[in-house]
């Protein structure tokens, strides 16, 4: 089997037989996490039996919310400036919202099953009622809304939109094929695959907003992402698939997952600039992550980071009791406690 038949959903082979890899933000800082948990989750497509993240599954359903929310504003249906006659729009929006709530069974996350870190995020919300109580709270936000929607849901991957650059491997290529021509796969050509939510304009500045939850908020949540390779990769992506917006801004929009209690407003918004330099260097960088992982991918044994195994986003990892294991019961573990899943696939997130 060659790597590209082994490996569909990452890399590609073109006619000269050089190979694209296709990458997102969550898998590169998966990656650089912990490059075992990278190759469980990405290359095998492994997930423990059952387990459910609260952060991931709340994180789709609101940037579905909020993309529902956007596609309303950005066709001007939300215009008006009293709240009153938007009012029939919005319940309708705020209902479709909760009817994916329901059909993805976030209320499961309240359950005694679901353990009490996933129970803590979900009281925290306040549980369905909350979900509910945030988006209005949301809607009421955003009605002096004012920046220009340029575009949503910009997907980028596949049709190689958002370049990397290459990477060159001497010899690199599967042992495994029968007459195997390592030279013609010395060329990696690598690209960023992702999917901006929304595009704003405000004033001069145009750029990416991305969505970021955060239990409460301590007052300093605006430094949080002003480092973040996150961020930094849709400033660059929309550069490249929008040159002619010349973007070097982007925004956070803040969330704070617990309804402040002094009457303090729960959303935030931080405006992140970056200059040619720091995206350049942010290419440079991201290409190197990509080089490593090709390692990975041609069959080099990836690194643990054992420093994180009992604290990855203040949980353990769900590899631990994996890890934790002699080598030789890993077969009857993936067996009995693993199942694969569909690969991920960050167009479509
Ligand atoms: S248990 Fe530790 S080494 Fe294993 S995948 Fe998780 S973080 Fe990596």
């Amino acid at each position: 089997m060659t790597l590209t038949e082994k490996y569909p959903h990452l890399l590609s082979e073109n006619p000269d037989g050089s190979l694209n890899l296709f990458v997102d933000h969550h898998m590169l800082s998966t990656f650089r996490l912990c490059e075992a948990k990278f190759a469980i989750e990405h290359m095998q497509n492994l997930r423990v039996k059952g387990l459910r993240a609260w952060s991931l599954e709340f994180g789709i359903w609101l940037h579905s919310a909020f993309e529902r929310y956007y596609k309303l504003q950005q066709s001007g249906a939300l215009a008006s400036s009293q709240l009153e006659a938007t009012v029939p729009l919005l319940t309708t929006w705020s209902q479709e919202c909760m009817a994916e709530w329901d059909a993805k069974n976030m209320d499961w996350f309240a359950s005694s099953e679901a353990g009490t870190y996933n129970n803590k995020k979900s009281y925290t919300l306040g549980g369905r009622e909350g979900a509910l109580a945030l988006l209005l709270e949301y809607a009421v936000f955003n009605k002096d809304f004012n920046k220009t929607v340029i575009a949503t849901e910009v997907g980028f991957g596949r049709g190689k939109e958002v370049p990397l650059g290459f990477v060159s491997v001497e010899h690199w290529g599967c042992p495994e094929v029968e007459n195997y021509k390592g030279s013609f796969w010395n060329q990696v050509h690598c690209y960023l695959s992702g999917r901006a939510d929304l595009v704003l304009q405000n004033g001069a500045k145009v750029g990416p907003l991305d969505f970021k939850t955060t239990a409460y908020f301590d007052g300093k949540e605006h430094e949080d992402f002003e480092v973040h390779e996150g961020i930094t990769g849709y400033i660059y992506a929309i550069d490249k698939v929008r040159p002619e917006l010349k973007c070097r801004n982007g925004w956070i929009e803040h969330i704070s997952i617990a309804s402040p209690k002094d009457g303090n407003k729960r959303f935030k918004q931080t405006l992140i600039t970056k200059t040619e330099e720091q995206l350049e260097d942010y290419r440079q960088r991201n290409l190197r992550t990509c080089s490593k992982l090709l390692d990975v991918l041609n069959g080099s044994t990836p690194d643990w980071n054992t420093s994180v195994c009992t604290n990855i986003y203040h949980a353990k990892c769900p590899h631990h009791i994996l890890h934790r294991s002699p080598t030789r019961d890993y077969v009857h573990i993936i067996a009995n406690s693993y199942e694969k899943r569909e690969a991920w696939n960050p167009e479509t997130l």
